[in-house]
């Protein structure tokens, strides 16, 4: 039994899809290992512009700065393309994690076996891959100050700073080492301290964190572009990644498709944590809403019911719940069940959305 609220925002498209079948997997939870949410529903993006105006209501707003975990499907689509840029659905969810402050977002690279032959690398290369990517999300040169494009003489110039405070840099590292702790307990720091004085700087603060607060757990440095060939060379040295901004958007991106489909993948982002000690967080696909396969039955719940996974396991403290459940996915990957983005050459026939949530609650099932 927990007292923990979760606050659904389906969104567009595939998003409401694939959240009914999270929803079975709550329910499974409830009935057969008494762990109860109180589960409340919102709209966002689009379907939130169409009810209220906005894509995101203040009062949604509220009701998900107190939730212990907000599970977002996904915002967007054609019919909201030639909205103004203020209203567009993808600005709910721009403000969610402004006003949440969500600084560290968990990207998780995980390959199942059953799905190996998926990535462009060897299958041996990534063959029960599971790292995470801690990307400083919310200051760095994306944010900072000066920037622009300024005229100097006959030349235009652009210009953007990267820019981080200590407590940005130690806060963030935090997050991973704190991770670290319920994973593999190694944490790998990338920067280019070699060319880059914020690098300097965020190396120095990561050191000063772990000595102070985490020196049980191993910690190493790499510079980012070293990172990313190790990342394609051999991935699986690495448990916890953590980095900043722009490095964590690119080497995020370049790992998750180290393991195959958008329909796979999951990710969270965590703030500071609240009076409860419970990190601010929302947890999301990292796919959009695929306006191309949306109410067609084809979409994969799989990234979907893995992000609440992690937020068993990060807002929860239900580390073995959440392991349950990607065993669960391990499983009906390896009895063969696909949905279509999951079909290979071999011209296997795909199941549908709601056939791939109930093949994982009968996995739950038999996991009992
Ligand atoms: P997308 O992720 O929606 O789709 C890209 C491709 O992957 C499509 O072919 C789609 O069918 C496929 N795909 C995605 N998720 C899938 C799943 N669960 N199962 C099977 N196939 C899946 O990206 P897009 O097409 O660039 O964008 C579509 C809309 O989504 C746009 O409006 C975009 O702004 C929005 N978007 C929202 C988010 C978000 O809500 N976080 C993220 C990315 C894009």
């Amino acid at each position: 039994m927990t007292n923990s609220s979760i606050l659904i925002l389906a969104g567009d498209g595939i998003g409401p899809e694939v959240m009914t079948e999270v929803h079975k997997v709550i329910d499974w939870m409830s009935s057969a290992r008494g762990i109860t949410f109180d589960v409340s529903e919102d709209l966002v993006g689009g379907a939130a512009y169409d009810a209220h105006g906005t894509p995101l209501h203040d009062d949604t707003m509220e009701r998900a700065q107190s939730a212990d975990a907000v599970l977002l499907g996904a915002v967007g689509g054609p019919k909201y393309d030639d909205l103004d840029f203020s209203v567009k659905p993808e600005r709910g969810l721009l403000r969610l994690r402004k006003e949440m402050d969500l600084y560290a977002n968990l990207r998780p690279a995980q390959c199942f076996d059953a799905l190996a032959d998926f990535s462009s690398l060897k299958k041996d290369v990534v063959a029960g891959l599971d790292i995470m990517i801690v990307r400083e999300l919310t200051s760095g040169i994306y944010f900072g100050e000066p920037r622009g494009i300024i005229t100097e003489g006959n030349e235009r110039i652009g210009i953007n700073t990267q820019r981080y405070t200590e407590s940005e840099i130690a806060r963030v590292a935090r997050s991973a080492f704190e991770l670290a702790r319920k994973r593999g307990n190694k944490v790998c720091s990338m920067e280019k301290a070699n060319v880059m004085e914020s690098g300097v700087l965020w190396r120095q603060v990561v050191n000063e964190v772990h000595a102070a607060e985490y020196s049980d757990v191993e910690l190493s440095h790499m510079y980012a572009d070293a990172g990313a060939m190790q990342l394609c060379r051999w991935p699986k040295q690495f448990d916890v990644i953590v980095t900043d901004n722009l490095f964590g958007d690119l080497l995020s991106d370049a790992a998750a498709m180290l393991t195959g489909s958008l329909g796979m993948l999951p990710s969270a982002s965590l703030g500071a944590p609240m009076a409860n000690g419970r990190p601010k967080a929302l947890y999301e696909p990292v796919h959009g809403s695929a306006p191309d396969i949306a109410g067609q039955g084809k979409a994969n719940p799989i990234a979907c019911i893995l992000s609440f996974a992690m937020a068993l396991r990060y807002s929860f403290d239900l580390g073995d719940e959440a392991d349950r459940v990607e065993a669960a996915v391990e499983k009906v990957l390896a009895d063969g069940l696909r949905t279509a983005d999951l079909i290979g050459a071999e011209g296997q026939s795909p199941i549908s959305t709601a056939e791939m949530g109930e093949a994982i609650v009968a996995a739950l099932d038999a996991s009992l």
